[in-house]
Formats: C-alpha cells, sequence, structure tokens
C-alpha cells in the first residue's frame, strides 16, 4: 500500500477527536463513503450521524471512505493503488457493503470515480456475489435515484434511521444476494433498481411503462421518523479539517413550515418536525465537552420556537444556517451580535416574482432584517438570490440590482456579500415540469448583475458556474438513461453505442401526463395537487 497515501490518512486521523477504531473480527464489515472531499464529508450531520448509529451496532464496524483531492487520485492511478477506508486502510472490495450518502446531483461522477479507483465494476448486473454490496442513502436518494439505478443494488428512500437498522436485520439472516433482495423488498423505503422493467418511446423518448418483476411493489413509499428528538443524528467526530472547523452540528428542526415551490428541502422533509427543547440542550452539554462552536442545523430555524433560549446560552458559539427574512428574527439578530456573517435568502429581486415561486416575505421585512444585521455588528450580510427561475423577465433581474443598492444605502456598516445562482427544478416540487432558462439567457442576466452592482463598495456578488448547474439539473431530472453521461462527466467518454440528448431531461416543459422518472416514489403529496400549484404560479 502507498506510504504516502497511508500517512496523509493517518494525518487526518491524528486531527480528530470522536473516530470509532473497532475490531472487525466477526462483524458486519461497512464502508460509508461521502463522493467528495473529507472536509466536505465532515460537515454533514447526515453523514456523521449514520457513521455513529452504525458504530453502535454491536456487530457492525463502519469506516469512512472520502474522495481523494486531485493529486491523491493521481497517485492512487500511479501506483495501483485501491482505494482505502481512513481508518483501517481496509480497501474498499474487502467490504461486506458499501453504502453512499449523497447530498448534491454533482457528485454523481465521483461515485464512479470511487467505485473504479476500487476496481469494483461500476453496473450492478457486473458484480459477483462475492463482491460488495453497494447502496446508497442520502437526500439524492429520497428524490430521484434513477439516473444511478443501473450501478446501486438498492436505494434507501427517505430517512435512514429507522430503515438502515431494519434491512441489516434482514442482511444478517439472508444466506444468498438473491435472498437478501427479495426479502429487503418488504421494507417500506427500500427501493431495489433491479426489480423493475422501464421502457421508453422510441421517437418522442418519454417513458412509456415502468414494470415491476416478481414481488417487487409498484411504489415505493418515503420513509420518516416521526420524532427526531428519539435518537438523534448526532456529530460524532469534530476535527479542524472540517468545512465548518471543529463545529458540533445539531440538529434543531427537520423539514419546513413553509413551501416555497422551487425549494425540494422544504418539500421533501415535510412535516416539519421540531426537536425537544431538553433534548436539544443536553447535546449543546455534551458538544461543551468538545468544543466551543455549535451548528444550528434546520431550513428555517426563525421558525424554531425556542431558538431565543438556545442562543442566549452562555459559552457558546453558535452558528446558524440562514435566517428567514421577517420581524421575528429581530431578536434572533441581537442574539447573534459578534458574529463573522448572517445569511438572508429573499430568492428574488420583485415582489411580483417572489409571489411566484411563493416565498412569503416583503420587500420591508428584507430591508428590515438587513439592516438589523448589518446594523446589529454582524461584519457581512450574505444575500441568496436565484436566476432563471419561472416568469422571470430582465424586471426582476434589475429588481435584484435595485434592492441590493437600497439595502446599501440604508446603512453603510459591514460587508454585502451576494450569491446568485441558477434556478434547478427538482423533482417533487411544483416546478418539476418547467423547462430551464437556456445557457445564453443565464448568462446574459448574470452580466447585467455583475454590471449592475460591480464595483459597488462593500458588495461583492458570487455566482455559480452554470454549466454546473445545468448538470445538475440533467442529474436531478433524468431517467435510467442518464447513467451515460455520468459514466461521460467520470471518465470523458460516452460509452460506446449510446447517444443520450441532455436536452430533453432540462429545456423542456413536461405534462401533467408524462410519467416522470420519480413518480414511482410516494411521498405523500398527489401529483394533480402540485400540479395546480404549478399552474397557479405561472398563470398571467
Ligand atoms: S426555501 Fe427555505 S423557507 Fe422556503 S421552503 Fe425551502 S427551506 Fe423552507
Amino acid at each position: 500500500m502507498n506510504q504516502k497515501l497511508i500517512e496523509k490518512a493517518d494525518y487526518l486521523l491524528s486531527r480528530e477527536s470522536g473516530t470509532v477504531f473497532k475490531d472487525p473480527g466477526g462483524k458486519i464489515r461497512i464502508a460509508l463513503v461521502y463522493p467528495n472531499g473529507y472536509s466536505v464529508g465532515m460537515s454533514s450531520l447526515g453523514f456523521q450521524g449514520i457513521y455513529g448509529l452504525l458504530n453502535g451496532l454491536q456487530d457492525v464496524v463502519c469506516e469512512r471512505v472520502f474522495l481523494p483531492d486531485r493529486e491523491d487520485i493521481a497517485e492512487y492511478e500511479r501506483t495501483r493503488t485501491e482505494l482505502f477506508s481512513l481508518e483501517s486502510k481496509r480497501t474498499l472490495a474487502r467490504f461486506d457493503i458499501i453504502a453512499f450518502s449523497v447530498s448534491f446531483e454533482n457528485d454523481y461522477p465521483n461515485i464512479l470515480k470511487m467505485l473504479d479507483l476500487s476496481r469494483i465494476p461500476l453496473r450492478s448486473s457486473e458484480r459477483a456475489d462475492s463482491q460488495p454490496l453497494v447502496m446508497m442513502g442520502g437526500v439524492c436518494a429520497f428524490f430521484n435515484p434513477e439516473p444511478l439505478a443501473e450501478f446501486f443494488d438498492l436505494f434507501f428512500v427517505g430517512e435512514a434511521e429507522e430503515m438502515l437498522p431494519e434491512f441489516l436485520s434482514v442482511y444478517r439472516q439472508a444466506s444468498t444476494r438473491e435472498e437478501l433482495l427479495e426479502t429487503a423488498l418488504r421494507i417500506e423505503g427500500i427501493y431495489i433498481p433491479g426489480f423493475y422493467d422501464v421502457a421508453y418511446d422510441g421517437e418522442r423518448g418519454e417513458i412509456v411503462s415502468r414494470r415491476p418483476l416478481g414481488n417487487a411493489p409498484d411504489k415505493i413509499t418515503k420513509r420518516t421518523v416521526s420524532d427526531i428528538s428519539v435518537n438523534p443524528m448526532k456529530t460524532v467526530i469534530t476535527t479542524p479539517e472540517a468545512e465548518f472547523s471543529d463545529m458540533y452540528l445539531i440538529e434543531a428542526m427537520r423539514g419546513c413550515l413553509w413551501s416555497c415551490r422551487f425549494c425540494l428541502a422544504g418539500r421533501i422533509y415535510k412535516p416539519a418536525r421540531k426537536k425537544e427543547l431538553e433534548v436539544l440542550k443536553g447535546e449543546i452539554e455534551e458538544a461543551r465537552s468538545r468544543t466551543h462552536r455549535v451548528g444550528l442545523i434546520g431550513p428555517s430555524l426563525t421558525d424554531y420556537p425556542h431558538a431565543e433560549e438556545v442562543l442566549s446560552i452562555e459559552g457558546v458559539d453558535f452558528s446558524i444556517t440562514s435566517l428567514r427574512a421577517s420581524k421575528k428574527s429581530g431578536s434572533l439578530v441581537a442574539l447573534l451580535q459578534g458574529h463573522k456573517s448572517v445569511s438572508i435568502a429573499p430568492e428574488a429581486g420583485t415582489q411580483r416574482l417572489r409571489n411566484v415561486i411563493n416565498k412569503k416575505i416583503s420587500e420591508e421585512d428584507i430591508l428590515q432584517t438587513a439592516r438589523m444585521i448589518l446594523e446589529g455588528g454582524i461584519e457581512t450580510l450574505r444575500l441568496y438570490f436565484m436566476i432563471g427561475l419561472p416568469t422571470e423577465t430582465r424586471e426582476d433581474i434589475e429588481g435584484i440590482i435595485e434592492l441590493v443598492k437600497k439595502i446599501r444605502e440604508e446603512t453603510r456598516r459591514g460587508f454585502i456579500s451576494l450569491s446568485v445562482s441558477t434556478f434547478v427544478p427538482k423533482p417533487f416540487t411544483p416546478f418539476q415540469w418547467h423547462p430551464m432558462e437556456s445557457l445564453k439567457e443565464v448568462k446574459e442576466r448574470l452580466k447585467i448583475i455583475m454590471k449592475g452592482l460591480g464595483p459597488s463598495k462593500g458588495v461583492k456578488v458570487f455566482h455559480d458556474v452554470p454549466k454546473y448547474a445545468y448538470q445538475q439539473g440533467v442529474f436531478a431530472l433524468g431517467d435510467r438513461r442518464v447513467s451515460r453521461l455520468i459514466e461521460r462527466a467520470a471518465f470523458g467518454i460516452l460509452p460506446e453505442g449510446t447517444a443520450v440528448d441532455d436536452k430533453f431531461y432540462v429545456f423542456r416543459r413536461k405534462g401533467l401526463d408524462e410519467i416522470l422518472p420519480w413518480d414511482f416514489i410516494d411521498t405523500g403529496v398527489p401529483k394533480e395537487t402540485l400540479w395546480e400549484e404549478y399552474l397557479k404560479a405561472v398563470a398571467p
């Protein structure tokens, strides 16, 4: 094994507190894989929570694997070293199960690169039963696993806290892979793509049928845990090498009370659940024995009923993801004094467009919250906007510029950092039928914003790369044929005999009757309800 790569892994381990080392003898060996770098993966509460959950089981040993950086990938390839886990340096092929935790569509090509570095055949149909079972969880498995269907043996559709132990009890009892998969079909939320046949219309390209085979259920019901205060997902390891350096992450809320029409998180994690105050306080106490930095996780923490009481706890340096622009946030801003930055997300520059996307905040809410943040001595106000939203016009783009200028004119204190991302329609949102704006137009609109605001004193504009937003769209909205495009993104070549039109997935307005690749997942919200909301949004 390559010494340089081992030393690097040992260095990361030496910086950690809380790492679990277990004797693998007689245990189920699970490699928990994050298809991006160490610092990103270690800042994911979901990833950490699953690491804790699995290692909490007596007969399981779970070790972590991350995507090596570019230089290390070259070293792996040059020395023909197989990808190995951090804790025991066991190669992936020597685990019983490889469990990927996937949060971002643009990480899909990394999954293939990691399997390739492990000398594990990419497609489940090409793997022998003696090779590890390859499975996937994380938010990307909740909403549309289809583009990855050929690569995985099974997916966890929904929150895994209960499903994972249920699956492992089946795993313990099954004597063959076939028996395991057959039995796992009965667990709610488990999706085994090999049990389904999908047919496409040869000319139009749309899905014409989706047929379950054998005992496979027609629909997969997304799993949701009822109470996040019971067995909470916890930070296990803290390290200065994580993106949120030495921060202990604690989940305060899961799901959101609001229903912004573009937002996947707001839909897929429904219903909104709050952690009990006493449980949260207990976790903060636990965190304090390790670090003074605590990151509170939740989609809209302004709505957490005990936010004020929690943020008033002394001796803890709290960090929160984002505040809702509303009067309610005033008292929270006061408690965040001394913080480097606080974010709010107006998303759109005009009231008209904010109504279209159902972002229920007014211009006055935005101006007032922005003023409180900057006047309150917080160094940077981060503002999040999207471009390319349904019905957006140049007037809405001008609206972003005017709104930011207004905030800047109202106070000269601090900095404004503007983050502009390209709208990507997501499954299970009312905009799932809507096409993306063309790349040319998105770039044009970005130029207008850059020109309109720069160089304004105290304002900095950051934006995503539209090309990657477009890739994200193809992977989010794709069907099984998109697997070829993921391979192309991973290795630079399109597999032979395949011609997949990526525009088909993102630049076409779809209809209610079309079978969408993710229609087989039951989230509890009928498609017709989303469609009505879509029509309401885009009505002139
Ligand atoms: S954008 Fe924020 S407030 Fe709106 S639904 Fe999503 S998480 Fe909730």
